[in-house]
């Protein structure tokens, strides 16, 4: 009789507990979504690009889209340590922020109307323009050379997108779902040239593996204007994220974090766009 009592009392107190925890749980396991001051934000950037979205060896991540986010968070009233960044690779991106995976995206997400469709944006907050990066001793320099050539861009990425409907149709087009996997390819020779944003490219060709072997063309192919992606509708937190970017540029952080990423890479960026101005 005895021991039953106890039973029925565990059970109620471990009943007691699991539901707090589940509440509890709810509350960190929402992207932020409860708003300014929540325990963690979760963030999307990439992991494999240097001078933008890096997850360092040691665990730690680096680049201009890690410290607009860092900043802009800071904004929504989270520490660094209250971030946790999420790999949100090139075509995962709309999918992360419709379910909710992540609070925001800084990475290289350039603003188009085709995403519109799916996910809303903050911004823009830097303009970057695809290029193509070949081997230092190559000829390939313009898009009709690499009629037949094996190109390497990255699925769901603007750069693929652009490749086959104007830049070169009639190139071989490899589609990976990582700019770092293109650029072993063709640092091998698996590939003869990789395309994307050259803000992107400067990075790879400055890190000391691939130093001196590579050579961006200054094409100028496109213009992406990069924004925050946010869940379609967030109007809230695309409103706070504009004041935040504007406050970045303002307050000399923006040039600071400009300085301090594309420096090393020599990345000639163009200087820092107008909230709510897209560059077509
Ligand atoms: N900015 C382009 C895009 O959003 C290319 C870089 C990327 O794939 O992240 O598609």
């Amino acid at each position: 009789m005895k021991l039953r009592k106890v039973t029925a009392a565990s059970a109620a107190v471990l009943a007691l507990s699991v539901a707090a925890t589940a509440c509890g749980s709810d509350k960190k396991d929402d992207g932020g979504s409860s708003g300014s001051g929540g325990s963690k934000i979760k963030i999307g950037i990439k992991y494999d690009q240097p001078g933008l979205g890096l997850k360092e060896p040691d665990g730690s991540y680096s680049g201009f889209d890690v410290d607009v986010a860092t900043y802009v968070a800071g904004k929504l009233g989270y520490k660094p340590s209250q971030i946790q960044f999420v790999e949100t690779k090139s075509a995962d991106r709309e999918n992360a922020l419709s379910r909710g995976d992540v609070k925001f995206i800084a990475a290289t997400y350039s603003i188009t109307d085709e995403r519109k469709q799916k996910v809303d944006f903050a911004g823009p907050y830097l303009l970057a323009h695809q290029d193509l990066l070949v081997k230092k001793d190559s000829d390939i320099s313009k898009g009709t050379d690499l009629n037949g050539k094996k190109l390497c861009s990255v699925t769901g990425s603007t750069s693929a997108q652009n490749v086959q409907k104007t830049i070169a149709p009639k190139a071989n087009l490899k589609e990976y779902s990582g700019y770092s996997e293109c650029i072993a390819a063709l640092q091998s020779g698996a590939v003869d040239a990789v395309t994307t944003d050259d803000s992107i490219l400067a990075g790879f060709a400055a890190q000391d593996k691939y130093k001196g072997q590579f050579k961006l063309a200054g094409l100028k192919l496109s213009n992406e204007n990069y924004g925050v992606g946010v869940k379609k509708g967030d109007t809230a937190t695309i409103n706070k994220i504009n004041d935040a970017l504007k406050s970045m540029v303002s307050d000399g952080s923006w040039q600071k974090a400009v300085e301090k990423n594309f420096g090393p890479a020599h990345y000639k960026n163009e200087p820092a766009p107008t909230i709510g101005k897209i560059v077509q």
